[in-house]
């Protein structure tokens, strides 16, 4: 039934294959039966899918109402139905496994339930189980209930029953927030509590679509005769629970297409799997595999890093990667850079995003993204103070997270308590540990720990507040400088709190990479990629450490255009030293720009890497500076440059005398990158000289005077050029140059 009529809208078989590349093509026209599309970040994965259905569609092979196709999310599930109206398929249904399971259990609850009412459902299982908890004799704050919660779906979505919870949560080597025969009988408790009140939640709707699909052959063939063709994308992300239902639906039939990239699996700890994608071939003999490696949205630059980051990856998943190949034109080389401390490197980030914006990159084009979102508070201050317009994706800004709102109440309390002597950092401390935060470390479980780091980046600031010097009021007019108070710091947090909380709708996105999953940005600055921080140091099995190297993976990949990637090397001015992220060797091997020791206090200085001859660090934004030319300018050369333009002239025609005097290339006299850092520095004296890169003692000696001179005003022709020709140097400087 194919369409020779020379259709070529969207929605005809013609326009549908236009703009496919050759293996996109064999997995659009595959004939029906099995298809696996192992495709990597931005090869046209859901291009691909969306395109088979249509085409599919289009040429009447099957019927738009026979097909569905299924995902992850409800955003990811918009963006399927979105695409394929595009593509003239608008009448496929294209859903979550949720909704399409609660349809199904919805329309055939009549007679799966011989006229009850359906159950209530659950949309969120922390009040249950906080009661659950109670029953069993836990005593559990919201956090420590959504992590329980957070096990006890890991549990049903993994199809283990409470009885077998033990066994399978240390087959699973999972990191359990209590002792795991504790999270057994809690889970156990909460199933008792929810058929008590007759109520279900998302995994039993699900159970409840394969229950009724196989139990109940008149609402199987139903279901079945429904829905012939199955199409799932981000196939990586499945868990038993849903595959179970995937295979409810087909029923042994085999009309299924699976699109997936195991170098993406990210939310393992949810019971997420990429066995299924990876076996799929082996499962379905006679699948047609497609393996797309054209990676049409990031720069050759990005797609480099990318590979070489995935390229050092062990273990299962690692066995489907695919190197990626970039297609778009050649752009900048991914950006790295160190930092002293972690406010140094937000400053840095919050300035380069608004040099990208002046230069015409709109804001809800870039991303900064990070581990954790305890890291966001850093980002927030420091685009709010470059008022660079943001917003926080997936989480509350942090001054508006609960936890840090009653942290802030509890610190305003204690001012009226504590005692005026006591030092700001203990009398933090103390009054955050009354509210159950403890110095000694994070509590086991996402959730508990992202209280915990959010309190332990209150105790930062106040580290932060209490080591900066500043003057402070002491009385209705007058400020003093002393050491700040309880009072001061919340006052402090306070002005911060309002500084960041002015709402905007459209700016710079600040995301923990897992939210980033499937976006993608032209600008993407990854920070804070020290190791224990990424990765967390909460990963301790090989497999945790392969996850972390894969949350890096999706993060260089989100990036179209522009990439940089920072860490500090230390959290506070003066702290302790770290290490750069271990995925990252080129941070190490010295492609990464190194800040200051003098910019970093003591941390830098006590770092056990090796110390390069001479650091210098850019004059604007403070990064130790590697590349010659850089560090001859004495700034990022894309840091704004402020050259003195006429003298620059003046110091191009000196050099022409000079080279010519002396007959060698005008480089041998200075280079141009040393000319501009003339121009733009203005050296006064001799010592001045010597801090420009590219100019020594001898230098300074043939053409100091003449330099000098030029910066002070004087014109070519005032100065002789025979002068310049002198061997021996007559400016000699002092041994210390401070003393010049
Ligand atoms: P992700 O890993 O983020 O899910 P993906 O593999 O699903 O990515 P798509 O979103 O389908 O990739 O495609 C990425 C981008 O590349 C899209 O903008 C898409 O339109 C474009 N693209 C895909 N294939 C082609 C092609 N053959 N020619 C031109 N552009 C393409
Ligand atoms: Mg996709």
């Amino acid at each position: 039934m194919a369409d020779s009529t020379g259709r070529t809208g969207a929605g005809s078989p013609g326009g549908v294959l236009a703009g496919l590349d050759p293996e996109q093509l064999s997995a659009v026209t595959a004939p029906a039966g099995p298809v696996c599309v192992l495709a990597g970040a931005g090869t046209g994965k859901t291009r691909a899918i969306t395109h088979r259905i249509a085409h599919r569609v289009g040429t009447g092979e099957i019927a738009a109402r026979h097909v569905l196709a299924v995902t992850f999310t409800a955003r990811a599930a918009a963006e399927l139905r979105a695409r394929l109206a595009g593509l003239g398929a608008g009448g496929v249904q294209a859903r979550t496994f949720h909704a399409a399971a609660l349809r199904q259990v919805r329309y055939f609850a009549p007679r799966l339930l011989a006229g009850r009412a359906m159950p209530e459902l659950l949309d969120s299982k922390v009040r249950l189980v906080t009661l659950a908890a109670a029953r069993v004799g836990l005593r559990t704050d919201r956090a420590a209930a959504r992590d329980l919660a957070g096990e006890i779906e890991w549990a049903k979505s993994s199809l283990v029953e409470p009885g077998e919870y033990l066994v399978a949560a240390a087959k699973a080597a999972r990191d359990t927030p209590h002792e795991a025969a504790k999270v057994a009988e809690v889970f156990a408790a909460y199933e008792q509590l929810k058929r008590g009140n007759g109520v279900i939640d998302f995994e039993d709707l699900l159970r409840a679509a394969v229950w009724g699909i196989e139990e109940h052959p008149d609402v199987g063939d139903q279901v079945r005769a429904q829905y012939r063709h199955f199409v799932v994308d981000e196939y990586q992300d499945v868990n038993p629970l849903q595959q179970r239902l995937l295979e409810a639906w087909l029923g042994g039939r085999d009309d299924l297409t699976v699109v997936g990239d195991a170098s993406q699996t990210i939310y393992s700890f949810t019971g997420a799997t990429s066995a299924y994608l990876i076996d799929f071939p082996r499962q379905r003999p006679g699948a047609v595999v497609v393996r797309l490696v054209r990676d049409y949205r990031s720069t050759p630059q990005v797609v480099g890093l990318a590979n070489a980051v995935i390229g050092q990856a062990r273990g299962s998943a690692a066995r489907l990667r695919l190197e990626l190949v970039g297609q778009r034109p050649a752009g900048a080389e991914p950006d790295l850079r160190i930092f002293a401390d972690e406010p140094a490197e937000a400053a840095a980030v919050a300035a380069r995003c608004r040099q990208l914006i002046a230069a015409g990159t709109p804001a809800r084009e870039i991303a900064v993204l990070f581990r954790t979102n305890a890291q966001s508070e850093a980002y927030e201050k420091a685009l709010a103070e470059a008022e660079v317009p943001y917003v926080v994706q997936g989480a509350e800004r942090f001054f508006e997270r609960p936890e840090v709102r009653q942290a802030v109440l509890t610190l305003r309390a204690a001012t009226r308590s504590t005692p005026g002597e006591t030092p700001l950092v203990p009398a933090v401390v103390e009054a955050l540990t009354a509210v159950g935060w403890s110095p000694a470390g994070a509590p086991p479980g996402g959730a508990a720990r992202e209280r915990w780091e959010a309190l332990a980046a209150l105790v930062q600031l106040a580290e932060e507040f209490a080591a900066e010097p500043r003057m402070l009021p002491i009385g209705d007019a007058a400020t003093v400088e002393r050491a700040p108070s309880l009072a001061d710091f919340c006052a402090e947090l306070a002005r911060r709190a309002a500084q960041q909380h002015v709402p905007t709708l459209e700016g710079v996105t600040l995301a923990s990479l897992h939210s980033a999953k499937g976006l993608e940005w032209d600008a993407v600055f990854l920070v804070g990629l020290s190791d224990g921080t990424l990765p967390t140091g909460y990963a301790r099995s090989a497999e945790q450490i392969e996850e972390e190297r894969r949350l890096l993976y999706v993060g260089v990949t989100r990036a179209r255009e522009w990439l940089w990637l920072s860490y500090a090397a230390a959290r506070s001015p003066g702290g302790r030293a770290r290490r750069p992220c271990r995925f990252l060797p080129q941070f190490e091997r010295g492609g990464g720009q190194r800040s200051a020791p003098a910019a970093g206090g003591g941390a830098a200085g006590r770092k056990p890497d090796r110390v390069r001859t001479r650091t210098i660090s850019c004059r604007i934004c403070g990064t130790t500076l590697l590349a010659g030319a850089d560090r001859k300018l004495g700034r990022c050369q894309d840091c704004p440059s402020d050259l003195d333009e006429e003298l620059y002239e003046r110091l191009i025609q000196w050099r022409v005398r000079v080279a010519g005097a002396q007959k060698v290339p005008a480089y041998v006299v200075f280079t141009d990158a040393t000319l501009v850092a003339l121009a733009e520095r203005r050296p006064t004296r001799p010592a001045d000289l010597l801090a420009i890169a590219g100019i020594g003692p001898r230098k300074v000696g043939l053409y100091g005077d003449a330099v000098l001179a030029l910066v002070g005003g004087a014109a070519v022709d005032d100065l002789a050029p025979e002068k310049t020709s002198e061997r021996e140097p007559k400016n000699r400087l002092p041994s210390r140059p401070g003393e010049a």
